[in-house]
């Protein structure tokens, strides 16, 4: 969906979305509905909401895929790109996002895939109790249970350990 910038009233524009999008990374293509607020300064796009998708991971310790529900909160201001190659915008609000558009048009559909984007940035993890796969046989212990020998020990408290031994010698 293409908006094109001198078409946004001056009150704004209130838009509800149904795309299908691929974040290009090789996970397929994502549903997502959104709903955008987009607000227009003399320079600036401003665009607000949230989107909501269902996107397909891969869970950081076991390296399962699995879906999971997104609800994406968006908050991002779009500067003409001459503003970027003369550096001349400011960074006034650090809470928000920035983008560049060019010309006249400004394609939704790019700005749902960053932000899609940047949300899967996270490592996520299937579980939060995922129990890994084992380093040594490389089984999923949340299937299967195997009889390699783990030090659960955490390496910090190993060196305070030693450091607290040579202290006694
Ligand atoms: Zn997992
Ligand atoms: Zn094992």
């Amino acid at each position: 969906m293409k908006i094109t910038i001198p078409d946004i009233p001056d009150e704004g524009l209130s838009l509800d979305i149904d795309e299908k999008i691929s974040p290009g990374d090789g996970s397929g293509v994502a549903p997502v509905s959104a709903h955008l607020e987009l607000q227009k300064t003399v320079q600036e796009i401003i665009i607000s909401g949230r989107i909501k998708t269902r996107i397909k991971f891969e869970c950081s310790r076991c390296l399962k895929e699995f879906d999971r529900d997104m609800d994406i909160p968006v908050s991002v201001v779009y500067h003409p790109i001459e503003d970027m190659r003369a550096e001349r915008h400011e960074l006034k609000d650090d809470e928000m996002d920035m983008g560049f558009y060019k010309g006249d048009v400004l394609d939704l559909q790019d700005v749902l895939k960053e932000q899609v984007l940047l949300s899967m940035q996270m490592k996520p993890l299937c579980d939060e109790n995922c129990r890994g796969i084992c380093p040594k046989c490389g089984k999923d212990l949340n299937v299967d249970v195997c009889n390699c020998e783990r030090k659960e020990t955490d390496s910090r408290l190993e060196v305070l350990k030693n450091l607290l031994e040579k202290r006694k010698e």
